[in-house]
């Protein structure tokens, strides 16, 4: 059986594990990111955390590691491992990460691949998760930001400068909500976090009826609300909906994906709040292609990160 190292390099954690051809994780491991603590004491620590699991797979026998992957939010230069900008580390710009973490290495022969996080997550889904038997995927993560990844023959589709996949800011309101990427009417811009809950707000303050105070919101109040009846919840939920399947609309014409597999914590709104209005919405507005596009949840949850980050090796 072969194996490899999947970390997922997050603002608050380092989150690793050991992925089999199978699927299977093991050797899972956990330290803090400190990101205060600068690129290079990161890389350390990454490399740190890469030498525990060889170490945690020898004792388990599970020796034939054949690379390690690492995704991290925000603009990767996957060519190169060069993170261009990332939201989890402000002030970085075109850190050359791949670069240190292999000098930390010292001479491990392992190759190393560093993506975007969410282009691992829809590999890692597309493998071993919600897009099993599928070639070409797209997918969402529904976080404090909305991001993307595109999966095309079973590869990252990267585009010709790694930009590829930002469906996050598909415009789905052209004089819309302001982005935090400078643009209006992003998908981002409805279906973020904070978006939900600041149009939330806006409509209590409208003076709509609801048992939501404005105050302190957050999307899992919001959720419940909706699901206790909540008429004003239960729109914002909707209208949540509607806005990603106008983006899912326009990214299915131009690419003809055969799933969208939608994950993060605001996808957790379920099934009835969240997914049978986005599809309801889809199947108005799309050409009748033939085959359709699935749209589904995530299935790997927490481990999305690391799965995928492993997956990149193959990718490769
Ligand atoms: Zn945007």
């Amino acid at each position: 059986m072969k194996y490899s190292i999947g970390i997922d390099l997050g603002g608050t954690y380092i989150k690793a594990g050991l992925l089999a051809a199978d699927g299977k994780l093991s050797c899972r491991m956990v330290v803090s990111t400190c990101v205060d603590e600068g690129a290079r004491a990161i890389a350390t620590r990454i490399a740190q955390t890469i030498y525990q699991i060889i170490e945690l797979a020898e004792k388990e026998d599970k020796k034939e590691i054949v690379g390690i992957g690492l995704g991290a939010a925000g603009l990767i230069i996957a060519d190169s491992g060069v993170i261009h900008f990332s939201p989890n580390f402000p002030g970085w710009s075109d850190v050359p990460l791949l670069n240190y973490v292999t000098e930390e290495l010292g001479g491990l022969d392992l190759p190393l691949y560093i993506d975007n996080d969410v282009n691992a997550m829809v590999l890692g889904e597309l493998h071993h998760g919600a897009g099993v038997g599928y070639e070409n995927a797209v997918g969402l993560t529904l976080g404090t930001g909305v991001g993307g990844g595109v999966v095309i023959n079973r590869k990252v589709y990267h585009g010709s400068w790694n930009t590829a996949g930002e469906l996050g800011h598909t415009v789905v309101q052209p004089d819309g909500r302001k982005c935090g990427c400078g643009n209006h009417g992003c998908l981002e811009a409805y279906a973020g976090a904070r978006h939900i809950v600041e149009r939330t707000q806006q409509q209590i303050a409208e003076g709509k009826k609801t048992c939501l105070d404005s105050g302190v919101l957050t999307p899992k109040q919001i959720a419940e609300a909706a699901t206790a009846g909540d008429e004003l919840a239960l729109n914002i939920w909707a209208e949540t909906g509607r806005y990603i399947a106008v983006a899912l609309t326009s990214i299915a014409h131009i690419l003809n994906p055969q799933i969208a597999i939608i994950g993060g914590g605001i996808a957790a709104a379920g099934e009835n709040l969240l997914f049978q209005h986005i599809r309801e919405e889809f199947t108005k507005r799309t050409m009748d292609i033939p085959g359709g596009m699935e749209i589904v949840p995530a299935k790997l949850g927490n481990d999305a990160g690391f799965v995928g980050a492993a997956m990149l090796v193959y990718n490769n």
